[in-house]
């Protein structure tokens, strides 16, 4: 069995085990905490990450995946203590998750210079650590595949084709991102096999995340409880019908949950709770509600648990 590399080092693939394959330990704008530090708090953010992995571990969770890149304020010294605290393994990734937006570095600079740096950070380290990444993360949103989203596939498309690194690709089913983002992994002669489509749960358009899964690539129900997207129950019978259709082995479910996000003010998680935006939004979620729910409608036993949680997981990160 290959190693898979994780913020305390390599491990064999084996040692991975039940795996929540998208989660933020910590999720924020690297500059504006960087210039404005004051205005965030680092144990409250530490202490809220700790008690998410321990909750999460304690469902059983061993490995957790945590795609947090450029522009998601990825640290993975603060990975590492979280990891080194809770004894869960975190596996970090490179790449730049940007919905257009590129710096003015790389936006004269080529793909290949781009790749170039990703490919460092999977083979001699992240912010001068020995941490390696396992994994590269790109990003297409509501603007859809634009120039400089589209530089970006290619950059994480080529340091995939040279060092075999898998791919996580932020999608958004509403404007129909996937199809594009396959086609251009496919130009630069990716495995499509080491693919995953994240966020494809957010429709409830079964062909469409179908058509994904036909092209050889794994499919992200990974928001569980962000139910401004799509609510659990019509998350719940997208899953069902996939499994009946005979796609475990394509599907990867987690909550994409952020232990904090700066995204908004902190009140707003309180009325997104009460306005219905998001409902049970964590990092048990999944095991709290939507295996048992899967189970009730005969979608999930205990092979195919084991098949989307471990097996899944374990063979997008190794090939
Ligand atoms: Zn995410």
């Amino acid at each position: 069995m290959p190693n898979v590399e994780t913020v305390q080092g390599a491990v064999e693939a084996q040692e991975l085990g039940l795996t929540l394959v998208h989660e933020h330990v910590r999720f924020r704008d690297e500059a504006v905490a960087a210039e404005w530090p004051g205005r965030y708090d680092e144990q409250a953010e530490l202490d809220a990450a700790l008690e998410a992995v321990a909750a999460a571990k304690a469902k059983g969770v061993q490995t957790i995946v945590d795609p947090t890149a450029m522009f998601g304020g990825r640290d993975v010294r603060f990975m590492r203590r979280v990891a080194e605290e809770t004894g869960v393994r975190i596996v970090a990734c490179t790449g730049i998750y940007s919905y257009d937006y590129l710096p003015h570095y790389f936006e004269n600079r080529d793909v290949d210079a781009m790749a170039e740096h990703f490919v460092a950070d999977i083979q001699e380290g992240i912010q001068g650590t020995d941490i390696k990444a396992a994994f590269l993360k790109c990003a297409a949103d509501a603007a859809g595949v634009t120039d400089h989203v589209e530089k970006i596939h290619r950059a994480v498309a080529r340091a995939s084709v040279r060092t075999g690194a898998p791919i996580m690709a932020h999608s958004m089913p509403a404007v129909g991102t996937g199809p594009r983002q396959v086609e251009i992994f496919q130009e630069e002669g990716v495995d499509l096999g080491r693919v995953q489509i994240a966020h494809c749960g957010d429709t409830d358009d079964v062909g469409y995340i179908e058509a994904l899964i036909e092209k050889g690539v794994y499919v992200g129900l990974d928001r569980y409880g962000l139910e401004m997207y799509m609510p659990i129950a019509k998350r719940n019978a997208t899953a069902a019908e996939l499994l009946r259709r005979g796609h475990a082995e394509r599907l990867m479910i987690s909550q994409d949950y952020c232990a904090t996000i700066d995204w908004f003010p902190p009140e707003a998680a309180e009325v997104f709770e009460a306005n219905g935006a998001i409902r049970n939004w964590s990092m048990t979620l999944v095991f709290d509600e939507v295996v048992p729910a899967l189970r009730e409608q005969d979608a999930m036993d205990d092979a195919t648990f084991d098949t989307v949680f471990v097996e899944n997981p374990r063979r997008w990160l190794t090939a």
